[in-house]
């Protein structure tokens, strides 16, 4: 007899990490809602969420997944069936070959903000702590790298400083570069519940495209494309020239206002407006609102110096953020213009009040506390730091980690490209779609000599790729922790067995370096028993206690945080030894975690786009998500429903431009940039401003096939898309590429 039983878990789609309920029959997932005690939900799922049991279903199991070890002999060839240990075996072998014939930066991994904490952890360590590289990188590059160099500069630590609940406590709701509707649905739930609740509660939205996030807006700014820090230079400079900023809170918990005073002295609201696209009044209204002044009938408002007067019981604004701010050019410098309104005005560490980045995966959060980035190291801690690289050695009990910098995301194909990466271990996700610059990334798929595929999905475009694919577990049968936006980690729990012959992530990484340790030379004299590894896990949870560890005296402290607590309820960082819950929100005694233990004002300068239009390619593209779609669709794909919504990838173009090119809705075009070509129909949308462009970033080569410049077979809209990338946070700008648009 079949036993149903609950399994509460968390949803793998995107950083809200909402609490699931898994319903299981022991053998087959069956049903999921919504948990009604978990505090980023509160038993709300979206479509995607709510639909997590179907695309878990045995025949969608069967027809998709990855259910044991294959082997290809010739790149493209065909597979045949190989057991775990010669997988293992083999994967260890080459990887060894490699190290040691052309030393250990001719191997990179490539992983996942989808990955577990636990597993993320395994990998870090593998390749820093056994391997001696830094050649790891993980898609969260790709997502979240410019909000965590704008915490830096400005604030000193990768820390978010708000929660959820401050959604409900603002006054004032800056929306930017963020489609919260479609990709954050439960949260944009909770912006519309804090409406009803208090009516008078403003909302601003800044995007190019009037999304049906905007839709709600008290004040939508459509900028051009990658105006953002002029936008932010020019709120200042009116804030400045108004008298609506802090002076107490900037006079004793900041510094550099002084240079940053010189570079927005000339964002005037007459270039800002130019530059921007926008009006001078919106750009007024903007900057009194998020300066929490008076919000009495702003269709009359005209500024003064008696304005001034106002500073006084200001009203708190909490900025929502995302991929529009980070994945661009410039992502590090808008992520810190932004967070200069909030010093300027005490905007930060009080309720409903904060700069607040949302992200995109699931636990990109994770990924950035364990330092499973080319750049960072476990608790927070920065390579580039001899103290910390000494500290993590220690932890790790290896004599060093290297200081050589790894490479990032895009460098780290490039190098592949280039011939100097030799092997490749990618793990759950999907670089030859989600990457920017389709062209060179398949061109180093083929250059690689050995690229081993880490992956639930049978059908992902890398896998074509793959020298050695290693069926990984998915959602319903992972165990470990992930952490949301708000810094809350959530336990993930397996609700039935494996799938095939599927194995976890951290348990592949872990078997793999430890057939990698007999085969390189040991970095610590071996004791006489011979059984010393780096490696001891028997489980996650072994694995967290070592992770937990990493993190005393740090910024994201939890060494108070054990796997029982987390059984009772999820916790937010940081959360020490002895005490019993987290820590809602950050800096509410104003003291930051800098030598000084003052916030750092940013001088912001604007830099326009990477590619700007031209009479070649004249269209401004964007990319971006779908209400009901996921990543590259290797789960949300799988279901029918999920289409309702989009059911095929268009090109949006506003009417006046379809009438200007002489096109009909729905006609075929050839979507050309300097990167690439793809072919798909057109479709009329006022959402899309005249001269922009719009495509879904989802679809993949089943559905949306391209070509390279040079003829190579591409796929998807990364076809177009640049790889140049902000200097600062090597985050790639997916939000804009100049296209030409011609009829088919
Ligand atoms: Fe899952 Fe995000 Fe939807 Fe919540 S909002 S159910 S975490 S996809």
């Amino acid at each position: 007899m079949l036993i149903m039983t609950e399994t509460r878990s968390t949803c793998p789609y995107c950083g809200v990490g909402c609490g699931v309920i898994i319903q299981s029959d022991g053998k087959q997932i069956t049903g999921v809602r919504g948990d009604p005690d978990h505090p980023a939900n509160f038993g709300r799922l979206c479509s995607k969420g709510s639909t997590l049991h179907l695309t878990a279903s045995s025949v969608v199991t069967g027809q998709t997944r990855l259910l044991q070890p294959l082997q290809r002999l010739q790149r493209h060839g065909p597979t045949q069936q190989i057991s775990w240990d010669h997988a293992l075996d083999l994967a260890a072998q080459r990887f060894a070959r490699t190290i040691t014939q052309h030393g250990p930066d001719a191997v990179g991994f490539y992983i996942s903000g989808q990955l577990l904490t636990e597993d993320y952890y395994v990998f870090n360590k593998l390749v820093k702590g056994l391997i001696g590289t830094n050649n790891i990188d993980s898609n969260s590059r790709l997502c979240m790298s410019s909000a965590v160099a704008g915490y830096k500069q400005a604030l000193g630590m990768d820390a978010p400083p708000s929660c959820y609940d401050d959604i409900g406590h603002a006054d004032t709701i800056f929306i930017v570069g963020s489609n919260t509707a479609y990709a954050h649905p439960i949260l944009f739930r909770r912006i519309e519940d804090a409406r009803k609740t208090n009516p008078a509660l403003k909302i601003i939205v800044v995007d190019p495209r009037k999304t049906d996030t905007a839709d709600i807006a008290d004040v939508y700014l459509p900028i051009l494309p990658g105006t953002d820090v002029m936008l932010f230079n020019g709120m200042l400079h009116l804030m400045l020239w108004e008298g609506w900023v802090d002076q107490a809170f900037m006079a004793a918990h900041t510094s550099g206002f002084d240079a940053l005073k010189t570079t927005v002295r000339d964002a005037t609201p007459e270039l800002v407006a130019q530059i921007c696209g926008i009006s001078q009044a919106d750009l007024l209204q903007a900057a009194r609102l998020f300066a929490g002044l008076d919000t009495r009938d702003d269709s009359n408002f005209i500024a003064s110096s008696a304005d001034t007067t106002r500073a006084t019981g200001r009203k708190p604004t909490l900025s929502l953020y995302c991929q529009g701010l980070s994945q661009s050019s410039s992502g590090s410098a808008k992520n810190a213009a932004l967070i200069n309104l909030h010093l300027a005005t005490g905007q930060i560490g009080k309720p409903g009040a904060g700069p607040f980045s949302l992200t995109g995966q699931p636990n990109a959060m994770g990924g950035r506390e364990v330092g499973g980035m080319a750049n960072l190291l476990s608790g927070h801690r920065d390579l580039g730091n001899p103290v910390h690289r000494r500290e993590v050695a220690a932890l790790w009990g290896v004599p060093e980690v290297p200081s050589q910098p790894g490479k990032t995301a895009v460098e780290l194909f490039q190098a592949a490209a280039d011939g100097e990466i030799k092997a490749l271990w990618i793990a759950c996700t999907n670089p030859a779609q989600s990457m920017p610059d389709q062209a060179t990334v398949r061109r180093a798929l083929e250059r690689v000599e050995f690229v081993v595929v880490q992956e639930a999905f049978a059908s992902t475009a890398t896998c074509a790729y793959a020298d050695l694919l290693l069926p990984a577990t998915t959602w319903g049968e992972k165990e470990g922790t992930v952490t949301n936006s708000e810094r809350r980690i959530s336990r993930v729990r397996a609700a039935i067995r494996p799938n095939g012959e599927a194995r976890h992530d951290w348990h592949i990484a872990t078997h793999f370096a430890q057939r990698l340790e007999a085969l390189l030379p040991p970095r610590m004299p071996i004791p006489e028993t011979g059984s010393r590894t780096l490696f001891p896990y028997t489980n996650p949870e072994s694995i967290w206690n070592e992770h937990r560890e990493s993190t005393r005296g740090r910024d994201l402290d939890i060494t108070g945080m054990s796997y029982a607590m987390l059984e009772q309820a999820p916790q937010q960082w940081p959360l020490k030894a002895g005490e019993q819950q987290g820590q809602a929100r950050l800096y509410e005694d104003a003291v930051f975690p800098t030598p000084d233990g003052k916030a750092r004002f940013v001088s912001t300068v604007y830099r326009p786009v990477a590619e700007p239009r031209s009479a070649r390619y004249p269209f401004s593209l964007t990319t971006g998500r779908l209400r009901d779609q996921w990543h590259g669709m290797s789960r949300t794909g799988t279901l029918g429903r999920l289409f309702g919504h989009a059911s095929e990838p268009v090109v949006a173009l506003h009417p006046q431009d379809l009438a200007k090119l002489a096109l009909q809705p729905g006609e075929l075009v050839h979507v050309t940039s300097k990167q690439g070509s793809i072919m798909l129909p057109v479709q009329a949308s006022a959402e899309v401003a005249v001269n922009q462009a719009f495509i879904a970033m989802h679809w993949g080569e089943e559905f949306l096939s391209g070509i390279s410049a040079t003829g190579q077979r591409l796929a998807g809209v990364n076809a177009l898309t640049t790889s140049v990338f902000c200097p600062d946070s090597k985050q790639p700008e997916f939000k804009h590429s100049a296209v030409k648009i011609l009829k088919a």
